[in-house]
Parts: structure tokens; C-alpha cells; sequence
């Protein structure tokens, strides 16, 4: 019988944070910026030069910590880690080693309907590096990126599938963005990340070759990655062979990962105290000023929609699951008499054209005042749902106020009882062969006739109001 094996999975994700300048110097955090625009001494790393702390990505770092419960350390300071490459011309990263600003913590995920909780390592803080550029004939190096604030989360080997690892990543991206405390735009390499994977024959305890697949930018690669990995470490196991601690990186284009170094050419960092850096010293009057500042987490969220407007959690999680969905879901929900026909219009006609336009709800021209209106003018029956999609696609597409649209397009529902006997009569006298079905008991064709209203109307009749006047004519 063939041997089953079971794949280790830990992570460390680097986020930049989302302060206004830098990590140790005041150049501006600027995505697409020309290259080389957004640098002066500090960050390209001229000899002499002093780095000035950033308190803001303490704070964001910090705020990180306290959400997922982390021990915030009273006491903690910045290292050198020594290395030689061109994005870093002073030969080191400012990063943490033996004392991280937060220590433990859980990240909750949530795989096939399961819970789970993921243990982590640590938090620490460290300066981003430029960014190695390389065209047909040559390299470059762009300086903007250096010195950005980088957080880095590191947890512990408890992933036990790709699955895992792409919903621990989701589950860190809506936090971090609910808290501001990152864009957490994957395009712009706001969030990158390092896998360790391992594989071992199904109940033995140590461990296996720990391989390191580096720098994946999205959630979808570190996903395939793994997957790839998974299966190659599994039948080369399975095959005999045996598996050696190395570096790997993945290529998108061709799924697959190549071997990039192996454990003995391993760097080795010669890590010590950053001299030119105080530590970092929080006393726990601030941890707490700062704690008061944590926003409503997701799940928090989540319960409160269920309990505050009275819709379904389906509902709930799925308005939560983005800050600027459940932003906008819920100033539209307070001004409405009707919450969940609210979130029903956010559920159907809102997702469908977001995803189909490929946009951001921040960016459309529809305000949540206008959708509350919309819901307003359906329940009201002053217009019926169909001109209701339509007015929808219109406000989503250039904004402006529903009831103007209603008043301005006359498409103003008609239920009024005498405006509408004459397009009956008309309906009736039309189509003498589905009155003669009706009379025969054909029930289907009264639908018939109530679609000739509406048609005749343009769309405009109330589809009740249209059915009760056929019915009463059709019986006299
Ligand atoms: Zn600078
Ligand atoms: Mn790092």
C-alpha cells in the first residue's frame, strides 16, 4: 500500500505599512513615482548618515500585534542584518532579531467550513530594500522603495495544506486592511511572501527537509507554489530519495520550482545591535492608548450587521469580508427603513457589476444615500424592480439622485387603478385567444396577459396591480 505524506507549511509575510515617509528617513511612500525620485542620503544608504525611527510604524506594527493577540515586548531594538547585494549599498538591512516588538498571537482561518486557529511566531519591523529592475541589455536599481516601513509576520509551521496557507493569507489581508494599517495591494507588492514547506511520511514526528520558496506576490502563487512543491517533495519521497534543506524559487510562468541555493552556501547574516537606534521602549500606558485606537475586527463586524439590521449571517460575512464593502453596506443600511432589502441590492446587483466592471466600491460614482433611495422608491412601489435594475446600472454607472432619474425618465411605476383599465381593456381585446384560454382554465395565460400590459406600458405597470384589474375584467 502506498505510503501516505503529510506537507508542513509555515509563512512569512512582509507588509509595508501605510505611513507617509519612510521607516528612517522623511522621503515619501509613493507607488509609480519616476525611478530615483523619492530618495535622499538615508535611504541610498550613503556612508555617515544617521536613521531616524519612524513612531508611526511602531504604532501600526503594534496595533498588528494587539489584533491578533500578541505580547506587545516592553522592551525590544533594531539589529543589522549584514548581506551583499545591490538593493541594500550599505551592505545591511535594518531589520529585528532576539527582541521583535510582538511576540505570539493566532491568525483565525477558516477552511471548508472549519475553524482554525494559526499560531504565530513573532512581528518585527524592518526597512524594505530597492528594487532590482532588468531590461534587455541591462539592470537597474530603484531607490523609492528603500527604507519603506516593512512589517514582517512569521508563522508558526501549523498550515497544513495550500488551502490553508491562501485562507491564513486572506484572513491577515482583511485585518490589516480593515486597521488601515496596510493597502495591502498585492499589484504593488505591498504584500509579499516567503513559504517554508516540508513533507513527511503520514505519523512520523520530526520533520523534513525544510525547503524555502521565496518572494511570492500573490495569493494565487503562493497557492501553486505549494501545490507544486507538495507534490514534488512527496514523489521524490516516495521514489527514495532523500530531500535537502535549500532555497527555491517558483516560476509563474512555467510552474515549477528550480533550486536557487542550498543549505551550504546558506547565508549567514552575523545579525548585531543596530548602534545608530535606541531601543524601542513602550510603556504600557501607551500599548493602551493605542489599543483603544483597534477598529472592529471583521468577524466582529460580521455579528453586529446579523444583529443591528436583521440579516441573514450569509449576508453578514460576505459585506464584511471587504472594510469598504461593509463601509459602504452600512451607511446605506442607517439610512434605510428596509436594511435588508438594502443588503439584497448590495448582494445581487452591487457584486455582479463591481466584479464585472473589474472595479473598487470606493471608486464608483453611486453614493450609499442613493442605493437607500433606490430601495425606498421599490418598497413604495413608485417604481417596480425591473426599472429598479435598470436606474441601479445607471447610478452605479454616472451617480446622481434615484428620485430625479424616476421623475426626470418618467419611469414612475403605474398602479393607479384608472390609469390603467384602458391599456386592460386594450390587453384584452388584443389577444382574444388567450382570453378564450383563460376561460378555459388556462392559468398561464393570464401571465400572458399581464406580460402585454407591461409591455404595453413600457415596463411601467405595476405587475399586481395589472394582474387583480385582468382578473376581475376577465371574470365579469
Ligand atoms: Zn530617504
Ligand atoms: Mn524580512
Amino acid at each position: 500500500m502506498a505510503e501516505t505524506y503529510t506537507p508542513t507549511i509555515g509563512l512569512e509575510v512582509h507588509v509595508q505599512l501605510r505611513t507617509r515617509t519612510k521607516m528612517f528617513c522623511a522621503c515619501a511612500l509613493d507607488f509609480g513615482a519616476p525611478p530615483n525620485t523619492r530618495v535622499c542620503p538615508v535611504c541610498l544608504g550613503y556612508p555617515g548618515v544617521l536613521p531616524v525611527m519612524n513612531e508611526e510604524a511602531i504604532r501600526l506594527t503594534v496595533l498588528a500585534g494587539l489584533m491578533i493577540g500578541s505580547t506587545i515586548s516592553a522592551y525590544s531594538k533594531f539589529d543589522r542584518k549584514n548581506y551583499f547585494y545591490p538593493d541594500m549599498p550599505k551592505n545591511y538591512q535594518i531589520s529585528q532579531y532576539d527582541k521583535p516588538l510582538c511576540e505570539g498571537g493566532t491568525v483565525e482561518i477558516e477552511v471548508n467550513g472549519e475553524l482554525k486557529r494559526v499560531g504565530i511566531t513573532r512581528i518585527h519591523l524592518e526597512e524594505d530594500v530597492a528594487k532590482n529592475m532588468h531590461f534587455a541589455h541591462a539592470s537597474g536599481i530603484d531607490f523609492n522603495r528603500a527604507g519603506y516601513p516593512l512589517m514582517e509576520v512569521v508563522s508558526e509551521p501549523e498550515l497544513a495544506s495550500p488551502d490553508e496557507a491562501a485562507a491564513f493569507l486572506r484572513a491577515l489581508k482583511q485585518m490589516l486592511e480593515y486597521a488601515a494599517i496596510s493597502d495591502c495591494n498585492l499589484e504593488q507588492g505591498n504584500m509579499r511572501c516567503d513559504v517554508n514547506c516540508s513533507v513527511r511520511p503520514a505519523g512520523r514526528t520530526t520533520l523534513g527537509a525544510k525547503v524555502e520558496i521565496k518572494n511570492l506576490n500573490t495569493i494565487k502563487g503562493v497557492h501553486a507554489a505549494l501545490q507544486y512543491e507538495i507534490a514534488r517533495q512527496t514523489a521524490a519521497l516516495a521514489a527514495g530519495e532523500t530531500l535537502t534543506q535549500e532555497t527555491r524559487l517558483w516560476d509563474s510562468d512555467a510552474g515549477v520550482t528550480t533550486s536557487m541555493r542550498t543549505k551550504e552556501s546558506a547565508h549567514d547574516y552575523r545579525y548585531f545591535p543596530e548602534p545608530d537606534l535606541m531601543p524601542v521602549v513602550l510603556d504600557a500606558a501607551r500599548v493602551e492608548a493605542w489599543r483603544a485606537q483597534l477598529p472592529e475586527l471583521p468577524r466582529q463586524r460580521r455579528e453586529r450587521f446579523v444583529r443591528d439590521y436583521g440579516i441573514p449571517q450569509y449576508d453578514a460575512r460576505v459585506l464584511a469580508a471587504d472594510r469598504a464593502v461593509a463601509d459602504y453596506y452600512e451607511a446605506a443600511a442607517r439610512q434605510s427603513d428596509n436594511p435588508k432589502g438594502v443588503s439584497n441590492w448590495m448582494m445581487s446587483e452591487m457584486l455582479r457589476l463591481l466584479a464585472e466592471r473589474d472595479t473598487n466600491i470606493r471608486q464608483i460614482a453611486m453614493k450609499p444615500d442613493a442605493l437607500a433611495e433606490l430601495v425606498r422608491l421599490v418598497d413604495e412601489k413608485t417604481i417596480n424592480v425591473p426599472t429598479a435594475k435598470d436606474v441601479f446600472a445607471t447610478l452605479f454607472a454616472q451617480g446622481g439622485s434615484p428620485h430625479q432619474m424616476v421623475k426626470e425618465r418618467g419611469l414612475a411605476q403605474v398602479s393607479d387603478v384608472a390609469a390603467l383599465e384602458q391599456t386592460v381593456q386594450t390587453a384584452i381585446r388584443e389577444n382574444p385567444k388567450s382570453v378564450e384560454d383563460y376561460r378555459k382554465g388556462k392559468k398561464a395565460a393570464l401571465q400572458f396577459l399581464v406580460g402585454q400590459v407591461m409591455r404595453l406600458t413600457r415596463g411601467k405597470a405595476n405587475p399586481q396591480v395589472a394582474r387583480e384589474l385582468l382578473t376581475k375584467k376577465l371574470d365579469e
